[in-house]
């Protein structure tokens, strides 16, 4: 029975998620379909405002099923070594201008640092998925620093600290849940999908936060997952 239990456990998990995504999806389509009613019926002036709004609802239901699918079951011939501090500087990079527009500026500062045996796109994501974030945690600009550690415990630490609006204490336990988003044009996939993947690789992440003063993610990966099998498993 308890197996039983937990299998009817995770099939309401998924309807739940199956449930939430197709909300998700469904309000752009809806809204889509409302616009080309619209331009079928009637001539519009505005145009060019119609088709802004909706290549917007396109670009979100692009978004939305582009970090569902990072959460597909990775191969296990995607593990290679991986250079981090290499990937935190080409995402730094990646995201210049966008810190620019938002007054951020990102310091790196690291140890040397063993290579990580990794989904290379997927780690990429997660640096990507916090960096963003910590971006648009400071509205106003700022600094952001991201530590990188060699763990002697075969493993790298990973730090980003912004000195942003941070997370209430009583919100800690909604970051990752699927489509919790706090922002008008959040998704609410990216800590879900970064959770999920550092699980896969085996390794932990950590919120620290104070709302009003900053937040501070680590994480922290193993060299060489010996999870490769359980991934397999999973
Ligand atoms: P999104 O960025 O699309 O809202 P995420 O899953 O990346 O979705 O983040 C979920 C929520 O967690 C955000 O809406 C925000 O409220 C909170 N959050 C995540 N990172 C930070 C951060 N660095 N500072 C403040 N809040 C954060
Ligand atoms: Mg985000």
């Amino acid at each position: 029975t308890e197996e039983r239990l937990l299998r009817s456990e995770k099939l309401s998990a998924v309807g739940q998620l199956s449930a939430s995504i197709a909300h998700e999806i469904r309000n752009p389509l809806t809204s889509l379909k409302g616009f080309l009613q619209l331009m079928k019926t009637s001539s519009i002036d505005n145009l060019q405002d119609y088709l802004h709004i909706m290549l917007e609802e396109i670009n979100r239901i692009e978004t939305i099923t582009g970090e569902l699918l990072l959460l597909a079951k990775p191969q296990v011939h995607q593990f290679h070594f991986e250079d981090i501090k290499e990937m935190v500087g080409n995402v730094v990079i990646l995201l210049h201008s966008q810190a620019l527009i938002n007054k951020v500026d990102i310091d790196v500062s690291s140890d040397e640092l063993p290579l990580v045996n990794c989904v290379g796109a997927q780690i990429k994501q997660v640096f990507i998925n916090l960096i963003k974030n910590a971006i648009e945690s400071m509205p106003n600009g700022g600094k952001i620093r991201i530590n990188l550690q060699n763990d002697c415990k075969e493993g790298v630490c990973i730090q980003v600290v912004d000195h942003g609006c941070g997370i209430p204490e009583e919100l800690l336990p909604k970051i990752g849940l699927p489509f919790y988003t706090t922002k008008d044009k959040g998704t609410g996939l990216g800590m879900m999908t970064t959770l999920k993947i550092i699980e896969t690789h085996g390794g932990t992440v950590d919120i620290l936060s104070e709302a009003g003063k900053g937040t501070t993610i680590n994480i922290y990966i193993p060299i060489n997952p010996l999870a490769v099998k359980n991934i397999d498993e999973a």
